[in-house]
């Protein structure tokens, strides 16, 4: 069966069945607006992403499911990103009368498999007819104490740059899928990566970092965007970047490149003093989660890449720009 024989509330009606209730839910899918319970002393945050085809996702490398929890996971990244707790979403799909239901269905058992894991409810949203391929936009909200709340902007000199997890992998998944790969560890760190919801939490709740951004541009690109909210410079160790074995073997000469340039790892960049290293690594250590410090933020406001032999690395360039 076709999305036209079912029409727009058959599947309103369909993706809503699979929704479970939540607490912080008073009104859910149904309504014209959704209602939601604010949890006591805590300030909303709110983000929203959009994936479009043939732009952020290509149909022959993924499949409905991964494609749904990647959709979500985008996100949830960025709420990570803030220290904040995910708490709902809204989802906004147009997609063409001709799709099978079966496609629709895979997706929402992704989008859902993904939203339970991480504690997210599904709330609402808007469906359309396309025209022109498909285009998912989630908007996502989070919880967190204000004062909890971690920012680009509160790295200080001195601090040290730290990363969650390995760099590059997603961006040598996409050369891959492009070489007619369609499995193994780097595709997968593409197609359906992992937002560091917990770590995240635990940084903003443990006081841990002074800044934080998701890597979703490149490590170059994000570190950037917290040099310029904080006013600070970085020097950075490139022998000290975290990479893949998998990564390691695909990436040819200069494994640098796109470790640093590549986007969509989703890993946490982000800043702490250096007095809080031992409990940031005991922290990693609890959630089985690779801990790397990269280099420090300094005063000067360049960025200093320093080679394995001491050198001046020169990069190619800074990250991902959609009008670029
Ligand atoms: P309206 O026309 O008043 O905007 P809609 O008919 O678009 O309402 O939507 C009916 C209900 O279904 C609303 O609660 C809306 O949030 C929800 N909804 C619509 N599309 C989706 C979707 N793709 N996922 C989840 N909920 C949806
Ligand atoms: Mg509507």
């Amino acid at each position: 069966m076709r999305l036209a024989e079912l029409g727009e509330f058959g599947l309103i009606d369909r993706i809503k069945k699979n929704v479970a209730a939540s607490p912080s839910v008073l009104l859910g899918i149904g309504d014209d607006a959704a209602a939601l319970v604010p949890a006591p002393e805590c300030v909303t945050l709110i983000t929203c992403d959009m994936l479009l085809e043939a732009v952020h996702f290509d149909l022959s490398f993924c499949d409905p499911e991964s494609l749904g929890r990647k959709s979500l996971s985008v996100n949830l990244s960025d709420l990570a990103s803030m220290g904040a707790h995910p708490r709902q979403f809204l989802l906004g799909i147009a997609l063409g009368k001709e799709v099978p239901i079966e496609f629709m269905d895979r997706f929402m058992a992704g989008v859902l498999e993904q939203a339970e894991r991480f504690g997210a409810t599904l709330v609402g949203g808007d469906t359309c007819a396309s025209k022109g391929g498909i285009a998912i936009s989630i908007t996502a909200l989070g919880e967190q104490r204000p004062e909890l709340v971690l920012k680009r902007s509160g790295a200080r000199p001195g601090d040290l740059i730290c990363l969650s997890g390995t760099v590059g992998d997603a961006a040598a998944g996409l050369e891959a899928l492009r070489q007619g790969v369609r499995e193994g560890f780097l595709v997968s760190r593409q197609l359906d990566p992992t937002p560091r919801v917990a770590a995240g939490v635990a940084l903003a709740e443990g006081g841990l970092a002074t800044a934080m951004i998701d890597v979703s541009d490149g490590v170059l690109g994000d570190l950037g965007h917290i040099r310029e909210m904080s006013g600070v410079g970085a020097r950075l160790e490139l022998a000290k970047l975290p990479l893949s074995d998998e990564y390691r073997a695909a990436c040819g000469d200069d494994p640098y490149a796109l470790a640093l340039s590549g986007g969509e790892d989703y890993e946490l960049l982000f800043c702490i003093d250096p007095v809080k290293r031992g409990e940031v690594e005991a922290l990693f250590a609890k959630l089985e989660l690779k801990f790397s410090v990269i280099g420090e933020i300094t005063a000067a406001p360049e960025v200093k890449l320093v080679a394995p032999d001491g050198g001046v690395y020169a990069p190619g360039h800074g990250g991902f720009d959609h009008f670029g």
